[in-house]
């Protein structure tokens, strides 16, 4: 028997993130942070000091890529490490989200990311999150999900997450990121974001999580 994905895709501060482990947690199942990955090779890159001008090497480095996720206890998010450092944190910053989208845009990378990817498909079942994961890396899944808000309420997401975490931020300024950032993984030719034809669409703009998580749970098939 086939080992059943759940595919979540969308843009940045939509909440697939969050959707994405509670769903994983609530079934017991293994969960891909695709995002994580293509942020790990733009640390990597400006590490070695690779630009996006230099698509040879970072596929290069891609194949190579040292990363591993480390899954932590109920309800914390998993550990991500790159050449054995702890970089979880490191990550998340909005230089390297940034940087992640810019080097997401080069076909090599993405390809030599792919088997990578499938690899987290493993029993009893997969939750995965990113952009192009149920139209391009599990094409397949057994549920695809597209999570969409609008710029103005994301951007408001990541702000009050950047707050609780003490780092300053400008509200207009993150709007701007977001919208750039939209643009450009919007309108890529590799992968770009956009619903698979058998995803159903969910806008979360004025849902909790909660209530997010709720009708997802209406959305599982009975038989998994
Ligand atoms: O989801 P997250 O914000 O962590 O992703 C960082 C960047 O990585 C995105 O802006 C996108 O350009 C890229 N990405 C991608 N395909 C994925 C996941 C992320 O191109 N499946």
């Amino acid at each position: 028997k086939e080992i059943p994905v759940i595919t979540i895709d969308g843009p940045s501060g939509s909440g697939k993130g969050t959707l994405a482990q509670q769903l994983a947690q609530h079934l017991g199942w293994h969960y891909l942070d695709s995002g994580a990955i293509y942020r790990v090779l733009a640390l990597a890159a400006s590490k070695h000091g690779i630009t996006p001008n230099d698509p040879k090497r970072l596929k290069t480095l891609a194949q190579h890529l040292d990363v591993r996720f480390v899954s932590a206890p109920e309800g914390a998010s998993a550990r991500v490490f790159l050449e054995g450092l702890d970089v979880s944190d490191a990550i998340r910053s909005e230089d390297c989200g940034n940087a992640a989208s810019k080097i997401a845009a080069l076909p090599e990378v993405r390809e030599a990311l792919l088997r990578r990817q499938r690899a987290f498909r493993k029993a009893p079942g997969l939750v995965t999150d990113g952009r192009d994961m149920g139209t391009v890396v599990f094409p397949e899944a057994t549920l695809k999900i597209f999570l969409t808000a609008s710029p103005q309420e994301r951007a408001r997401r990541r702000y009050n997450q950047l707050k609780e975490k003490g780092v300053d931020a400008n509200l207009n300024c993150l709007e701007k990121e977001i919208a750039e950032r939209d643009v450009r993984d919007c309108e890529r030719n590799a992968a770009p974001l956009k619903p698979a034809d058998d995803a159903i669409m969910l806008d979360s703009t004025k849902l909790a999580i909660r209530d997010v998580f709720q009708q997802v749970l209406l959305w599982l098939p009975n038989k998994l």
